[in-house]
């Protein structure tokens, strides 16, 4: 079996969306990780026919990035209930939705943890269920069959609701269109996105956490928001039968690892849908920049961003509105850095990943997640100078001495 992205420069043109892998009409591709956990398609050149169906149903080199294109409607969301609002990473637009499909007996299909704390995506029928999908998972999710369940629920005339990373869904999009299935009950829903960190990584860093905070892990929360009643700072929760580790993202080392681009999926430093031309009906993402836009509208609890992308995207929109907060936005106040270009590589991610393969996680962890004694000492300084009520003054002149 052939890696078709064997090179580093190739791997930066897959997302790993499993298109291919599902048209191939000799089933020649398999899905198999990399040695930084990511999944790659590998073709077995005994059985491939060379029928080209797997390149031309990739989604990842073929989107382009219309400029001209802007959505039909920019939108702040809160959901008419706290509760929702507190289970959601911002403002529970993605319930809104997904509750939607369900009341008209629906399936969803989205992003949830496995009992191995694994990212996969799995379908769902009923209210209950969505609590699963519910809140953002800082990992690559893993498809599996999800598009031939996709498929099947389409064949069937369902009503479906697909949510995922934009590539996901361009990925799904093309398969659909590809085997000519009608996408008529098919609504699609994409996030805003940073990146997709490593699967390998995040299985480290639970097996870290599980031996470090003893018993059986209960929960993971990337976006715990009861313990400082608010959507930021991003906190970090894992309970455990035995203890609660819960640590804001600039001192949590996988969040660092994650937000410092050592281990974001290669194709994301060069992802075409870091823009306004998205692949799906409806965009979701956390309204940074609320408070700026509307102080009257932000709130502790959390905003979703909602773009508004097609005429299906705005029978939904105009049909969850109703029930809940909204405020009309615009293109300028809802910029934010991935939808203007893709995050950059960190300069180290190389040396990062030589230190995990010669070292191992808990190296890698130490060298690059944690902070330096530098960095440390910045900070202790800092919340002294804040205790003794000085630490506006020093800001405020350091910056003018700057
Ligand atoms: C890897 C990743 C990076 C992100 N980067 C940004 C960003 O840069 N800027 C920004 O504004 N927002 C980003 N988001 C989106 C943001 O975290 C929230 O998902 C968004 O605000 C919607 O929140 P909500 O309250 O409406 O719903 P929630 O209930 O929090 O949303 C859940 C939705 O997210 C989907 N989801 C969760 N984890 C994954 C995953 N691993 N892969 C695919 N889909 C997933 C679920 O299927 C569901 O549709 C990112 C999300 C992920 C998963």
């Amino acid at each position: 079996m052939k890696c078709m992205y064997l090179e580093t420069d190739e791997r930066r043109k897959c997302c790993g969306c499993t298109a291919c892998e599902k048209v191939c009409p000799t089933h020649a591709i398999k899905m198999s990780p990399d040695n930084e956990g990511f999944l790659y398609p590998h073709v077995d050149n005994q059985i491939c026919v060379e029928c080209g169906l797997c390149n031309q149903v990739c989604p990842f080199g073929q989107h382009k990035d219309n400029k001209e294109k802007i959505p039909l409607g920019v939108y702040g969301f809160k959901h008419k209930s706290n509760e929702v609002r507190i289970l959601s990473s911002s403002g529970g637009a993605f319930t809104a939705i997904a509750n939607m499909v369900l009341e008209k007996k629906g399936v969803v299909y989205g992003c949830a943890f496995n009992d191995k704390y694994e990212a996969v995506h799995i379908r769902i029928t009923t209210c209950q269920a969505l609590e699963r999908i519910r809140k953002s998972k800082y990992v690559q999710s893993r498809l599996d069959d999800i598009f031939l369940q996709v498929q099947a629920d389409l064949e069937e005339e369902k009503y479906v609701l697909f949510t995922g990373t934009a590539c996901q869904v361009a990925g799904l999009s093309k398969y659909i269109e590809q085997k000519k299935i009608s996408n008529k009950t098919l609504l699609c829903c994409d996030i805003i996105c940073h990146g997709v960190p490593s699967p390998l990584i995040w299985k480290e860093y639970i097996e870290y956490q599980r031996a470090q905070l003893g018993g059986m892990i209960q929960s993971v929360c990337f976006r715990e928001k009861n313990s400082h009643g608010g959507w930021t700072p991003l906190v970090m929760q894992i309970r455990t039968t035995e203890k609660v580790y819960k640590k804001q993202s600039d001192s949590d080392p996988f969040y660092r690892l994650f937000f410092d681009h050592y281990i974001l999926r290669p194709c994301c430093h060069e992802c075409p849908f870091t823009n306004f031309s998205r692949p799906s009906d409806i965009t979701i993402a956390d309204f940074w920049g609320i408070e700026k836009a509307n102080s009257g509208f932000a709130d502790s609890l959390g905003v979703s961003l909602l773009l508004v992308n097609s005429e299906k995207g705005a029978s939904v929109f105009n049909y969850i509105k109703e029930d809940n907060d909204i405020y009309q936005s615009n293109i300028q106040e809802c910029l934010q850095p991935n939808l203007q270009q893709p995050t950059a590589i960190n300069p180290q991610r190389e040396q990062f990943w030589n230190v995990y393969y010669e070292q191992g996680f808990l190296a890698a962890m130490k060298m690059y997640g944690q902070d330096s004694w530098k960095i440390k000492a910045k900070k202790n300084f800092a919340v002294f100078l804040r205790k003794i009520h000085v630490l506006d003054i020093v800001k405020r002149i350091m910056r003018k001495t700057r």
